[in-house]
């Protein structure tokens, strides 16, 4: 029997890897780790500092500011959840925006952005016993990962989904900016030339077109389950 093992779950935009990822944490008891957040995180300070313009990133000068931005995990008692911080302060619902979310994949296709990024992400995970999700979670964070799940799901459900959590937190938007969002993130994240999305060779993967939300924890419960017996 394996004690603690390592758990990398990659895919495309929306299609349930954190609610899955979070819950199966929750289950065996390991630490969940959004590195999408990270990365968003890293987008809303971008754009605080003016540093997107146009769609266009300052790429040298968010280089140069790297060493200025501090990211960390903060337990919100009342959910139990892990909510993100950006030099000390909490941005858990400021980087969940259509604005963040239209720049994150520019700023995610900076080198420099991923290598900080993917220390960090390797240091909370070196202890085992870790859900981490994300794009390139089962190929460059963590290529030994003893379980690698890789999620896709059509398009279009995922935008209603996404569509449906934005508008369920109070924000107003157009499900056709979502789908355009959805669509263009994923050929920015699978073309891009550092770490793009792909499915590792040895990931399962889980189409989640037509499961809800109970059937995709199910399975992936069972296939860590299989890799800790
Ligand atoms: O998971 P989430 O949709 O919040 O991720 C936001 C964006 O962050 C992705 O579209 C991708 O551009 C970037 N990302 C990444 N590598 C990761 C996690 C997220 O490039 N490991």
């Amino acid at each position: 029997m394996q004690s603690l093992i390592t758990i990398a779950i990659d895919g495309h935009s929306s299609t349930g890897k954190s609610t899955a990822a979070k819950q199966l944490a929750h289950e065996l008891g390991y630490l969940y780790v959004d590195t999408g957040a990270m990365y968003r995180a890293v987008s809303f300070f971008a754009l605080s500092e003016n540093l997107i313009n146009q769609g266009q990133l300052d790429q040298s000068v968010l280089e140069r500011r790297l060493k200025d931005i501090a990211i960390t995990f903060e337990r919100n008692p009342e959910t139990g959840n892990n909510e993100v911080c950006l030099n000390g302060k909490n941005i858990e619902s400021e980087i969940r925006t259509l604005e963040v979310s239209n720049v994150v994949s520019i700023v995610a296709s900076n080198s420099a952005v991923r290598a900080k990024l993917v220390e960090q992400q390797q240091k909370m995970g070196a202890a085992k016993g870790v859900v981490m999700d994300g794009r390139d979670i089962g190929t460059v964070v963590f290529p030994d990962a003893e379980l690698k799940v890789f999620m896709t799901a059509a398009a279009d459900v995922r935008a209603k989904r996404r569509f449906e959590e934005l508008t369920n937190s109070g924000q107003i938007v157009d499900y056709a900016d979502v789908l355009e969002n959805v669509i263009e993130r994923d050929r920015i994240d699978s073309t891009r030339e550092d770490s793009p999305l792909i499915q590792a060779d040895d990931a399962l993967l889980l189409d989640t077109s037509y499961m809800d939300r109970k059937q995709q924890f199910d399975t992936l419960l069972h296939w860590a389950n299989q890799e800790l017996q």
